[in-house]
């Protein structure tokens, strides 16, 4: 997986790479889908969320350039593994998932694989999480029409944001940060992400 589809395509930081070499890909996905766990394309949990293609979450992990200290935000648990990956490379995770059972069995499943940097809860994620704010880096794994506004205010002021933005069919995954009082935002390319939704 990370040779033929990570490296070849331009995945060149180090942490990264070594995470997702380390990481137990096949413990995230359902059972029924454990074959397809180091495949090239994402693997259905529920009707509302996929664990995202794997070189995707990659070029999303790098784009945070995370050097092994912040606390990162990330909007949209689903299975975990991206989770994973983030708690590997920074100081310590929040993380955010609208569907109570996937962020239960997340939870769990964290645990289970000892990783203690990492807090989960249930809710709507567009609101970050106030009382842990601000943040060093989010992350959101589902695509809003737009960026929550309240989540750059949850962001320090060197802090990194990268999202998945636009309707369904027309996203494009995006990096911000701030210049002096202006955010600005790279265009990484097109994507497809699940929508954040606001309820269930
Ligand atoms: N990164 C995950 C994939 C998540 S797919 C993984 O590696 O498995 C996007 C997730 O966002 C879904 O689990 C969906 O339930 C969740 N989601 C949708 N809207 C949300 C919201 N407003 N707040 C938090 N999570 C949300």
């Amino acid at each position: 997986m990370v040779r033929h589809q990570l490296t070849s395509r331009g995945i060149h930081d180090a942490r990264v790479l070594a995470t997702m070499a380390a990481l137990p890909r096949e413990r995230f996905v359902p059972t029924e889908s454990n074959e397809e766990a180091y495949e090239d394309h994402p693997v259905r949990l529920t009707d509302h969320a996929t664990v995202s293609q794997p070189f995707v979450q990659a070029w999303m992990t790098q784009a945070l350039a995370l050097r092994g200290t912040e606390k990162v935000l990330e909007v949209g648990t689903g299975s975990g593994y991206q989770t994973a990956i983030l708690a590997e490379l920074c100081g310590s995770v929040y993380s955010i998932e609208l569907d109570p059972e996937l962020a239960r069995n997340a939870r769990d499943r964290l645990l289970a694989l000892g990783y203690y940097n990492v807090h989960v809860r249930q809710g709507d994620g567009c609101l970050g999480w106030f009382d842990e704010a601000p943040f060093d880096a989010i992350l959101l794994t589902g695509a809003p029409e737009a960026v929550p506004r309240v989540l750059f205010e949850q962001l320090q002021p060197d802090g990194r944001l990268v999202a998945p933005v636009g309707e369904e069919g027309d996203q494009r995954l995006f990096v911000y940060r701030r210049e002096g009082r202006q955010w600005i935002s790279k265009d990484l390319g097109g994507v497809r992400f699940v929508p954040l939704r606001r309820s269930l």
